[in-house]
């Protein structure tokens, strides 16, 4: 296969420097050629209309021909307006488009002709501009899609050709170059890479692949490979997270029923106050600039863009959030609970000691425990089985397995009675043995003088319901962790880290977090998980758990937001109400502080909105801001706050962490 001279230059590059590139510069438009012809040909008619009609008023000419012209203008002009107005009284709505339409048509009743003119002019150069915005909002989460190549290299015999990458079928072979972006879900045939996942399983690690290995649509290759397709297009596991994300877009976040509310209410009230300026002051004018002025779109539609901007946003930052409800409720966090081990450490242990009671070898040790945990996915078990395997033991398959969350495993293995766990007998029912003893880490006990590694976890063995020894694991905390904690202690905000591992490991993983360690609950059970959160909770926290595990899902699941790492377990990504995909904690930082932020734009534009429609109206009603002013006031306050919420709306090449300056 030939790859093009210019594609071999590419270098293996980090996944920051990737975010938001690729396919995305071919489906940006400029922002002219996203406006309507017909709405900008409409605007431009109307603005001549208005010119005309002013001259003509100038000129001694009989009135009647100012009319029909002002008539014609305001016809063409108020079409779509009166269009959007019919559609609202269909639905009962109270909107904008019938507040202003009647405005526009009481301004021409009393012979204000180029007024409502000019107010139409205003009131559709709005809608384009709102309508941009939000066509931006949407774009940022469909070139979450384009962040895949647009084309991909078919391989055919001999020849290779480019076509679209909705057109890759499964069962085809396609080519990618190095550096590329992997396309589709497939299974390499030819070629030997690096590839790094993290966007797709959260493996932080670049992953070896070599034919037979599965690749994953969204991940790099840092060399050429040839992959069999198997899934493509939004089949493939990157779409399925883009669909889900499209999905969340059509969700309403209870702010969003505010500001619509809010919206409503501020039509009701411009008409109402406009009734009284009327029977007060008698003037016209002043009653039309009152209804003119008070816009609300600044609410009404500033605030779902913000929300479909910020999930956007997080996206882009490798955090899926899977409503607008829960960025709401991630904003208004004051207190993150981490689970330990997978969560803030990287949940892939090491086994450094076995240590044997007296009248118990270390290989007979070893290989019973391996076999009560064979079948493990918490990485305390998958630890020993691996260790075991890199020892070169023969296995014995287990028998009735049972596993306890929190606790540890049992099993017969052998025709012998194996228990591998924490040492917490009281959670055992009856009729099992003792699970491990009291031996805690950094307390080899008597067994062994071997030093036992600061932090380590010990899991004990008990063979027969005689403590047979203790297996001592480290893991590592994930590079983040520690940024992650500084970060989120930054923002003002309470930690607090649950384990069931024993005080003396999960210490020593805050003490390296830089946690104090009234913020560790050590030797829980993942029901004194939910208690604790549950607790925390009746005390009017709110409260974001982060977990990885099967026996994390309830807790996640009682705490108001639930986030799962993207390395977890497929219950906890389940229950997480978002997902770290890149399972980077500094991606969990980044996500609350977008969330934060959407918070705070949201908040200001209700402000604001408020604000400036009160006084506004006020000034209108006592004759200081006239029908032409207030339409400014109306069409720029809006566009203000809707351009505020934009600036939310994720750059092209938005690099997550350029967050960090939103602590
Ligand atoms: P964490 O809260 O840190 O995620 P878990 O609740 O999963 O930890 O486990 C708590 C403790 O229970 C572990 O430290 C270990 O002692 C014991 N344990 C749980 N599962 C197993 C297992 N499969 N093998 C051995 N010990 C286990
Ligand atoms: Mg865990």
């Amino acid at each position: 296969m030939a790859i093009p001279q210019a594609d071999r230059r590419l270098r293996f590059r980090s996944r920051e420097s990737n975010d938001g590139e690729g396919g995305i510069n071919g489906q940006e438009r400029s922002l002219w050629s996203r406006i309507d012809t017909g709405d900008l040909l409409r605007v431009g008619a109307l603005i001549v209309t208005t010119i005309l009609v002013w001259v003509i008023e100038q000129a001694p000419w009989p009135r009647w021909i100012a009319i029909a012209v002002a008539c014609g203008g305001l016809i063409l002009g108020c079409w779509p307006i009166v269009r959007e107005a019919l559609e609202d009284l269909h639905a009962r709505r109270m909107s904008m488009e019938l507040s202003m339409l009647l405005a526009i048509a009481a301004a021409a009743a009393v012979g204000e002709l180029v007024t409502s003119l000019l107010i139409t002019v205003f009131v559709l150069v709005a809608e384009i501009l709102e309508d941009l915005s939000m066509d931006r909002g949407r774009d940022a989460l469909t070139n979450l899609m384009s962040f895949l190549p647009d084309t991909v290299r078919v391989v055919e015999g001999s020849r290779v050709h480019e076509v679209p990458r909705d057109d890759v079928v499964a069962g085809q072979l396609i080519a990618v170059v190095p550096g590329g972006r992997i396309p589709v879900d497939g299974v390499v045939e030819t070629g030997r890479a690096d590839v790094d996942q993290s966007r797709i399983t959260g493996e932080s690690m670049p992953v070896a692949v070599a034919p037979g290995s599965r690749v994953y649509a969204g991940s790099i290759t840092q060399a050429a490979l040839q992959i069999r397709v198997e899934r493509s297009g939004e089949e493939s596991s990157y779409g399925r997270i883009v669909a889900a994300v499209r999905e969340a877009q059509s969700s309403r976040a209870p702010v969003q029923r505010l500001a619509d509310r809010l919206a409503a209410r501020i039509v009701y009230i411009a008409l109402a106050a406009a009734a009284i300026t009327y029977i007060v002051t008698r003037d016209i004018h002043s009653t039309i600039s009152v209804v003119i002025v008070a816009g609300a779109c600044g609410v009404a539609a500033g605030t779902p863009l913000a929300v479909l901007a910020a999930i956007a946003r997080c996206a882009r930052t490798g955090a899926f959030v899977k409503d607008g409800a829960h960025l709401e409720q991630l904003s208004a966090v004051d207190t993150v609970v981490f689970d330990k081990t997978g969560t803030l450490t990287r949940g892939v242990s090491r086994v450094v000691h076995v240590v044997p009671a007296r009248g118990y070898a270390e290989g007979e040790l070893l290989r019973l425990a391996a076999a009560a945990e064979w079948n493990s996915e918490h990485p305390l078990g998958v630890a020993i089985a691996q260790e075991a395997r890199e020892r070169g033991m023969e296995v014995p398959s287990p028998q009735a397995v049972e596993y306890r969350p929190g606790v540890g495993v049992y099993a017969r293995v052998d025709g012998r009675d194996v228990a591998v766990g924490s040492g917490r007998r009281a959670q055992l029912g009856s009729g099992t043995p003792a699970v491990g003893g009291d031996t805690r880490a950094g307390d080899p006990s008597t067994e062994s003088d071997i030093p036992t590694p600061p932090g380590a976890t010990s899991v004990q063995i008990d063979i027969d319901g005689d403590r047979a020894g203790s297996i001592f694991l480290v893991d590592e905390v994930r590079s983040g962790a520690q940024e992650c904690v500084r970060r989120l202690r930054n923002t003002g905000l309470r930690l607090l880290l649950l384990t069931g591992d024993d005080a003396a490991a999960a210490e020593h993983v805050a003490n390296e977090l830089g946690l104090p360690v009234d913020a560790v609950r050590a030797s829980l059970l993942p029901a004194d998980k939910n208690a604790v959160i549950a607790r925390l909770r009746e005390q009017g926290r709110r409260v974001a758990m982060v977990g990885d595990g099967v026996n994390d899902a309830p807790a996640l699941a009682v705490a108001d937001v639930g986030i799962a790492m993207g390395t977890g377990t497929d219950v906890a990504r389940e229950a997480g109400d978002v997902v770290l995909v890149s399972s980077d904690p500094r991606d969990l930082a980044t996500t609350i502080a977008i969330a934060r932020r959407a918070r705070r734009i949201i908040l200001f534009n209700f402000v604001g909105t408020i604000a400036v429609d009160g006084i506004g109206m006020l000034l209108a009603a006592c004759g200081l801001l006239g029908p032409i002013a207030s339409a400014l006031v109306h069409v720029g306050s809006e566009s203000a706050f809707i351009l505020n919420s934009a600036r939310l709306i994720p750059g092209r090449r938005g690099r997550p962490l350029r967050e960090t300056r939103f602590h």
